[in-house]
């Protein structure tokens, strides 16, 4: 497998632009992880890059196709492009902000270029978010139903 920093390596000088250090520390803040805010990538970056030096490199990873933009409700993440891991989408909770990836099956990519055949649309990417909430958040919204389960529960006393 090819190492992700020589992958940027690669896509950078493809674009011409420059090897620099604030590029591959942007990039190690990304590589590896799920999708991530603004604020934690500037976070992340702390005290090695300064505030509007992440924008501007993220801005120009999106560019060149390196950074993938993940609208989120009225929000949005940001995380490396298929091209440095594998196809797949997120479940995100709108309560916790809690990210579980999935990994599309070949059932629902097919699903997609049936729908998009149906329309003559040639696909040349998509995205698919979705939203909600995770088992945690999904138990506490709903507390009389846990409690009446809990109070019916035999439990025998010590
Ligand atoms: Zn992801
Ligand atoms: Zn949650
Ligand atoms: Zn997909």
């Amino acid at each position: 497998m090819v190492e992700p920093l020589e992958q940027l390596h690669t896509a950078l000088k493809s674009h011409n632009q420059s090897w620099t250090r604030p590029r591959q520390i942007v990039f190690s803040a990304l590589a590896g992880r799920e999708p991530q805010t603004m604020h934690e990538i500037v976070s992340a970056c702390a005290g090695q890059v300064d505030r509007a030096s992440v924008y501007r490199i993220i801005s120009l990873f999106e560019r060149l196709g390196i950074v993938e933009r993940l609208q989120i409700g009225w929000k949005y993440k940001l995380e490396l492009s298929d091209a440095f891991h594998s196809h797949h989408h997120h479940l995100t909770c709108l309560s916790c902000g809690r990210v579980i990836p999935f990994d599309e099956s070949a059932e629902l990519e097919g699903h997609l270029q049936h729908i998009a055949r149906s329309k003559n649309f040639v696909i040349q990417g998509h995205q698919l978010e979705i939203q909600g909430l995770c088992q945690a958040c999904a138990t506490k919204t709903a507390p009389a139903q846990v409690h009446k389960k809990t109070r019916n529960d035999m439990r025998p006393g010590r």
